[in-house]
């Protein structure tokens, strides 16, 4: 394809859009020239294809499809069929799946599917069984108490927020903290590594309905074997969420025990992360669970997304093809690169590296707060988020750490020698940075000191490693 075709494709669309509300169309561009310009080590964004791009931006936003593809509740749906099925086929063939829904609108709604199908598949709930014969209308005050109920008592055990679990996994903020009777298992606190038998003596204990894998901040592979047999052993379904690390699992960098696919009875994912797809989820089972997973719409979801889907579809055939593998195996191996160059430098890794696409700081090394890390980092360019360490004195607003990840500076180029000085970046701003005081002097989580001339000179140089690697180079938008 000529990079003319891409700059014509976006130039149009902005200038139709620029048409109707022109302040519209400058955000976008302007957002372009901001990604364009940032050292981007968020762990949990990457940069999708202009082919995913331009999929999403069609007549297909327009089409309700409730239902799954030949079985709609709504007529004239044989084109979104065409794409569903395109996309789940993609996946299935992707991920050695039997079954793929690919309706979820983001990560959070794929787990809520795959709850609603376990609980469905494993509780006897008559209330349950009426909410999903569409005969929601038909429940009475007495039912939805009964579904609370029988549903509320349910257990699920996932990884502690601290260690690196999501917020989905059973935790208050969220629902599925309020859908289940949760407990978590944290991580060894000498090694940061997650010790199975203390996961299996947890689920002995506990007797979860449901054990959850997966994270969105741990920095090591997970025997995912070894969690089939604890879930086994106490007839607990097994369920990964392998949103941040689909791309490996895509890219065969994780095999053997360390793919979810062959161990897990259900597996969900965003596509957005490291897969590169577009903002999106996806639930994948065997056949036990699939018609439970189907009815994801309309018992958790609205209506399907389907001009997301044909970008789903897009970003799936790109991530068959062989160089995906190799963009998988950069991913880690920048990472690792990062982790090095980070350790030479004196800066103290949890759990001492990575074998994924993350590398958690903790900055308490340096002195600082997780949140007067990030800042300063941002202050100087670079931008990262600031995340809990395990058993974390700072708690979750303010942390101890700052996780980096390489999935979007590997899809712009770069490589172990740009990890390395990117490295030397960070080092610098983290070791330059004193903590700040408040207006009485008191010791402040927040404020932070830096010279604001270090922060210049690391944002040029932060800049000028990313002028090799221009991010869309086949668009100008003029
Ligand atoms: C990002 C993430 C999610 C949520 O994804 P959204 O698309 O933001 O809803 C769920 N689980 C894990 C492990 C994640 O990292």
């Amino acid at each position: 394809m000529s990079r003319n075709a891409e700059s014509t494709a976006f130039r149009s669309a902005l200038e139709v859009v620029r048409g109707v509300e022109p302040r519209v169309a400058d955000a976008i561009a302007a957002e372009l020239a901001d990604q364009r310009e940032s050292l981007k080590l968020i762990a949990s964004e990457n940069y999708a294809s202009p082919a995913t791009l331009l999929a999403m931006g069609n007549w297909f936003s327009d089409k309700y499809a409730e239902g799954t593809v030949g079985r709609r509740f709504y007529a004239g749906c044989q084109n979104v069929d065409t794409v569903e099925a395109l996309a789940a086929e993609h996946a299935r063939e992707l991920f050695g799946a039997s079954h793929a829904y690919v309706q979820p609108h983001s990560g959070i709604d794929a787990n809520l599917v795959a709850f609603w199908a376990i609980l469905a598949d494993r509780v006897e709930s008559p209330a349950l069984r009426k909410a999903q014969a569409r005969q929601v209308n038909d429940l009475t005050e007495a039912d939805w108490f009964a579904l609370r109920r029988e549903l509320g008592d349910q257990r699920m055990l996932g990884m502690s927020l601290d260690a690196g679990g999501h917020l989905t996994h059973g935790f208050r903020p969220n629902i599925s903290g309020k859908m289940f009777d949760q407990r978590s298992y944290g991580t060894d606190p000498a090694t940061g590594l997650i010790d199975y038998d203390r996961v299996a003596e947890a689920a002995r204990e506990f007797k979860p309905l449901i054990l959850v894998a997966g994270y969105s901040a741990y920095p090591r592979k997970v025997n995912f074997r070894i969690m089939r047999e604890i879930a086994d052993s106490v007839g607990a379904t097994f369920m990964v969420d392998m949103a941040h690390f689909a791309g490996l699992v895509a890219g065969k960098v994780f095999t053997g025990d360390f793919d979810p696919v062959p161990h897990a009875h259900i597996v969900t994912t965003t596509t957005h992360k490291s897969l590169r797809g577009p903002r999106g989820g996806m639930v994948l089972c065997g056949p036990e669970l699939a018609d439970q997973v189907d009815r994801g719409c309309p018992m958790v979801l609205g209506g399907p997304l389907p001009h997301v889907m044909a970008a789903k579809a897009v970003a799936l055939a790109e991530a068959r093809r062989p160089d995906f593998a190799d963009y998988a195996q950069r991913i880690v191996d920048n990472a690792q690169a990062l982790a090095d160059g980070l350790l030479r430098r004196g800066a103290t890794l949890v759990t001492g590296g990575t074998d994924n696409h993350l590398v958690l700081i903790d900055v308490s090394g340096y002195g600082l707060t997780g949140r007067q890390a990030e800042q300063a980092l941002l202050d100087s360019g670079i931008v990262t988020n600031r995340n809990s360490v395990p058993q974390d004195p700072n708690g979750a607003w303010y942390t101890s750490g700052i996780r980096i990840g390489t999935p979007a500076l590997t899809t712009r180029g770069l490589g172990a020698t740009e990890m390395d000085a990117t490295a030397e970046l960070i080092h610098t701003v983290l070791s330059q940075t004193t903590p700040g005081s408040g207006p009485d002097g008191a010791p402040s989580k927040a404020k932070y000191v830096l010279d604001p001339a270090v922060a210049e000179s690391v944002g040029k140089q932060a800049a000028d490693l990313l002028t090799p690697f221009p991010l869309y180079p086949a668009v100008d938008l003029g």
